[in-house]
């Protein structure tokens, strides 16, 4: 059983069993989003996900969209898509406790992919703020 939440905390849900995938998407709806680069989402059958605490927010995105988010504090927590996607849930993988254990396996929509997004290991890294105390 994975759990998560957001943010706040408001929010709180669990996963059981095991994910059919976990994919790291770069496509343009996601990006307006969540205003970030890209979005890891963890995918489970919509009988698996329930939320244990709080309530979500649903923003009615196009083409039967529905992405779910802490009203409080606005973190993304899952997509569904009845059209696109039926039976399934699709939740924003970092918002798992278990978020560095579970590692996407996929680039899913690169064909939207933002250019620079490619070469990210290329990148200087600072274990901190650059020039900040370590
Ligand atoms: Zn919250
Ligand atoms: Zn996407």
């Amino acid at each position: 059983m994975r759990h998560g939440g957001c943010q706040c905390g408001a929010v709180r849900y669990q996963a059981a069993g095991e994910p059919l995938h976990h994919a790291l998407c770069h496509c343009n709806d996601c990006r307006a989003s969540a205003g970030a680069p890209a979005v890891a989402w963890i995918a489970f059958p919509e009988s698996a996900v329930r939320v244990t605490q709080g309530e979500t927010a649903t923003y009615e995105g196009r083409n039967g969209a529905r992405r779910q988010f802490c009203p409080r504090c606005g973190t993304g927590l899952f997509y569904t898509n009845a059209e696109v996607l039926p039976g399934l849930v699709d939740v924003q993988s970092a918002t798992l406790d278990s978020a560095a254990e579970d590692a996407p396996q996929a680039h899913i929509q690169v064909a939207e992919r933002l250019p620079w997004m490619e070469r990210l290991d290329a990148l200087p890294e600072f274990a901190r703020y650059p020039g900040g105390p370590g």
